[in-house]
């Protein structure tokens, strides 16, 4: 079994709260580095965030082979760079991937053995309401992140795993039972 985990599910629905903890929980376990084209928000920083990179600058590493998977969302373009992953499975470290479902898609198609694990909101108006609680994104991207989410719930039964992120300490919790035998973290 791959010692890599992708976690996936919509825009606003704890994807990062949930991975914080469980990194807190499984301290073997890195989180792989995104690349966007989005415009950093306030506090991120490149390469602790994303590598926050310029539409060119992305096309390059498309066309050089650099991501194991890419996608466009919401407006901007998101992938996982190969240098991410491939130094850690080597070190035998395992890894954690944070991507939208296109993403789990094609990760799925070339790392079938690596566990991919659905976050679900417990109803779409928890999912709004955590979106513009969040802060983050202007009204326009909330109704954007929304749209996508309807598609991304209909697509959940593609998944391993899926997880509802109700009460935080009990999603947090079947999380880290859930991801800790595939990564082999004892
Ligand atoms: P994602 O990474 O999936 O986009 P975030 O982790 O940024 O989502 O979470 C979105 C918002 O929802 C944040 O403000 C976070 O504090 C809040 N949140 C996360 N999990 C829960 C939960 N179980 N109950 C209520 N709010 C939550
Ligand atoms: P945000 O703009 O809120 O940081 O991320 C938007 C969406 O892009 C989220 O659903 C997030 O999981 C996803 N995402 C982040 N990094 C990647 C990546 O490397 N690849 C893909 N496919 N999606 C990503």
């Amino acid at each position: 079994m791959a010692r890599a985990v992708v976690i996936t599910g919509p825009s606003g629905v704890g994807k990062g709260t949930l991975i914080r903890s469980l990194c807190e929980r499984l301290p073997e376990l890195e989180l792989a580095v995104s690349a966007t084209t989005r415009q950093p928000r306030p506090g991120e920083t490149d390469g602790e965030d994303y590598w926050f990179l310029s539409a060119a600058q992305f096309d390059a590493r498309v066309r050089a082979g650099a991501f194991v998977e890419h996608a466009d969302y919401a407006g901007a373009r998101y992938g996982t760079l190969r240098s991410e992953l491939e130094s850690r499975m080597a070190a035998g470290i395992p890894v954690v991937l944070e991507i939208e479902v296109q993403g789990a898609r094609q990760v799925r198609e070339s790392m079938p053995a690596v566990l991919q694990v659905f976050i679900a909101p417990p109803s779409l108006d928890a999912l709004r309401a955590r979106l513009v609680g969040r802060g983050t994104d202007d009204p326009e991207q909330v109704e954007a992140r929304l749209r996508t989410a309807e598609e991304e719930l209909a697509a959940q039964d593609e998944f391993a795993r899926v997880v509802v992120n109700d009460r935080l300490e009990d999603a947090v919790t079947e999380l880290v039972e859930v991801v800790r035998p595939a990564t082999g973290t004892l």
